[in-house]
């Protein structure tokens, strides 16, 4: 893994703090060194509070930590402004949320065609037939011009996945994604993830609090305090 050409993200010493220079200032990451390989399916569990979410967003290019340094693709973007930040995140990183964020006035594939949209305006004919076959592929291809109201909790979370991998992206970050739905919905969901990193080789990141699903991943990265205090790939332990 320490080879960069099969890195997607590596991060360097990273550190977040919240309200800075405020009499309730608190870093809730310390200090984190990690690296994704472009395959790994990997799942970041840890307690409540332990700031997953907080390292999803950073590494989503969601926020900026306070110091030290994300590579994302082999770039490092400490230094870049934010239209270098919103171009990077808008190539290479999908993310998918334990609440759907859909929009209830679009159909599902108006969803799906969103963040082509907004890189590039009105979606071509081809944007639209990969926003049809994603639709497809998540098993919605006779919902597409179905609203979100008009979906199943399921269906909903299908539909933004399919969004997250609309660009392709060569990361996909999901926070709590199956949190939210009944067992049986959440192990089909999760078996959608299983399937795009295998079929199109995108990695995947994956925050659950279900050890039943993240027994089922490659590899466990366990937060806790803000620090990683286990890394397993295979049943083998990587870092201490
Ligand atoms: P997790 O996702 O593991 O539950 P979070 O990343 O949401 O953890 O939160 C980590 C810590 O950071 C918690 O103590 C939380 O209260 C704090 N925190 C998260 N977001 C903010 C914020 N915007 N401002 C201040 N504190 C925050
Ligand atoms: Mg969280």
């Amino acid at each position: 893994m320490s080879d960069t050409a099969n890195e997607v993200m590596r991060l360097e010493a990273l550190r977040k703090s919240y309200n800075v220079g405020l009499a309730n200032e608190i870093e809730v990451l310390h200090g984190i060194d990690l690296s994704i390989g472009r395959t790994d399916f990997a799942a970041l569990i840890g307690p409540s509070g332990s700031g997953k979410s907080t390292l999803l967003n950073l590494i989503g290019l969601l926020d900026k930590p306070s110091s030290g340094e994300l590579y994302l693709l082999g770039q490092a973007t400490h230094g870049m402004d934010d239209a270098g930040r919103t171009a990077l995140r808008g190539n290479s990183i999908g993310f998918v949320f334990q609440f759907h964020h859909l929009i209830q006035a679009f159909t599902a594939i108006e969803n799906v065609l969103m963040p082509l949209m907004l890189a590039q305006g009105k979606p071509d004919k081809s944007a639209v037939q990969r926003a049809r076959d994603l639709l497809a592929e998540v098993g919605l291809e006779k919902l597409a011009d179905s609203k979100p109201n008009q979906l199943s909790g399921g269906q909903q979370q299908r539909v933004a996945i399919a969004r997250a991998l609309v660009t392709e992206p060569a990361l996909l970050l999901a926070d709590e994604p199956t949190g939210n739905l009944d067992t049986q919905t959440a192990s089909e969901v999760f078996e959608l993830f299983r399937r795009f990193n295998r079929e199109r080789g995108c990695a995947v990141l994956l925050v659950t609090h279900d050890p039943r699903l993240s027994a089922t991943c490659d590899r466990t990265i366990d937060l806790v305090d803000g620090r990683i205090v286990s890394d397993v790939v295979h049943g083998k332990a990587k870092l201490a």
